[in-house]
């Protein structure tokens, strides 16, 4: 299929019933989450907050790594940016964002005038809390003294103070593409150090990398990879760039979420291994059941806080609303809009086509 649906949005459609979230569900496999008491209760929720968000003028965005019940109240399902960009777009005055708080702040970034609301504040991300905004801007004046052209590149996973010092933001599909473009040869990539590995094999540009990463991507093991392998010698192993480089050493495809969802739908294969949160594993099975998906995949517990029922409180409540001070917001948002004038300007990112 072309033009697969990386930004899913949700039909409008009947609310399932107790029986048809079962039916669904039950491609998952987890049959003592999924029981048919727990898609009676996930029912009941799940007709409650359609009411809510009518009653607050509200859409609910929701991360490929959401829990499956979560995908039932989303209007759009996708990665941070794309997401972000929806509810910039749409006319609805609140954004509910299932997704951790970065998300939820570059969603507040890039449309201040609108309510975000994020469903637990606590749903943070190791990744985007292992850069520091003051010590960041210590480093890039260090980094000053030797390399006088020096820029900082920052992934989305960022917190809006990271956003707001850094030259250039980029996401895992046009990271490369970013770094190309950028009219600088030397480069602070912050934070995470295996996707600045990634983008530095890839490019003759220098890459200074900032020493975080996201543990969920972080602990997966090559073995891991090998032994699926071996067991199945048509899969297609297609993995994230957050994983350590052992682990893209064995991929067949290096790929963003949104990569991987296009390219499930556009391959000829027939099994896949997806490397990395196991939530888009489970979206995959539930998407393309004519496809089999197998996990090499770990939880992300932050992922994981946002549930039906903080869903259903933040909108009664309105608790847990995205603040941001005026002057972050400008400035983070300034990074944010070079990296869409730099991704214009080069048409399609690196995603379509990174062969191993
Ligand atoms: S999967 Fe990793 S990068 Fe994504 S939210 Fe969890 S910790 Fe952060």
């Amino acid at each position: 299929m072309l033009n697969a649906p990386v930004l899913q949005l949700v039909e409008e459609q009947e609310l399932k019933s107790a029986d048809e979230l079962l039916a669904r569900f039950g491609a998952l496999d987890q049959p003592e989450t999924y029981t048919p008491q727990e898609c009676a209760r996930i029912e009941a929720l799940v007709a409650e907050i359609e009411e809510l968000k009518e009653r607050e003028d509200a859409i609910i965005l929701a991360h490929n790594y959401q829990r499956p019940e979560i995908f039932e109240v989303a209007d759009f399902i996708g990665d941070s940016l794309e997401l972000a960009k929806k509810g910039r777009d749409v006319s609805q005055s609140t954004i509910v964002f299932c997704g951790v708080h970065f998300m939820a702040e570059t969603a507040k970034i890039l449309a201040p005038e609108k309510r975000v609301i994020i469903p637990d504040s606590n749903a943070g991300c190791s990744l985007a809390e292992s850069a520091d905004a003051d010590e960041l801007v210590a480093r890039r004046d260090e980094l000053r003294e030797i390399y006088p052209d020096i820029k900082i590149v920052s992934y989305v996973n960022t917190t809006a103070e990271v956003k707001a010092v850094t030259d250039v933001c980029c996401t895992s599909s046009n990271a490369l593409d970013i770094v190309e473009k950028i009219d600088s040869q030397n480069i602070l990539f912050v934070p995470d150090e295996n996707l600045a590995s990634w983008v530095s094999k890839n490019t003759d540009k220098h890459i200074i990398a900032w020493n975080g990463n996201c543990y969920v991507h972080h602990q997966i093991r090559p073995e891991e990879i090998r032994r699926m392998r071996d067991a199945r010698p048509n899969l297609k192993v297609v993995a994230h760039p957050e994983c350590r480089d052992d682990v893209l050493q064995e991929a067949d495809e290096v790929l963003s979420t949104s990569g991987m969802i296009r390219y499930a739908h556009e391959s000829d294969s027939q099994e896949f291994l997806i490397v990395t949160e196991c939530g888009l594993s489970d979206r995959l099975i539930m998407e393309v059941p004519e496809k089999t998906f197998y996990k090499a995949c770990q939880l992300c517990k932050f992922m994981k806080m946002i549930t039906l029922e903080g869903t259903r409180d933040a909108l009664l409540t309105g608790r847990d609303e995205i603040e941001l001070s005026i002057e972050i917001c400008d400035a983070a948002r300034g990074s944010l809009e070079r990296m869409f004038e730099l991704s214009w300007s080069s048409g399609p990112g690196p995603d379509s086509s990174t062969p191993r």
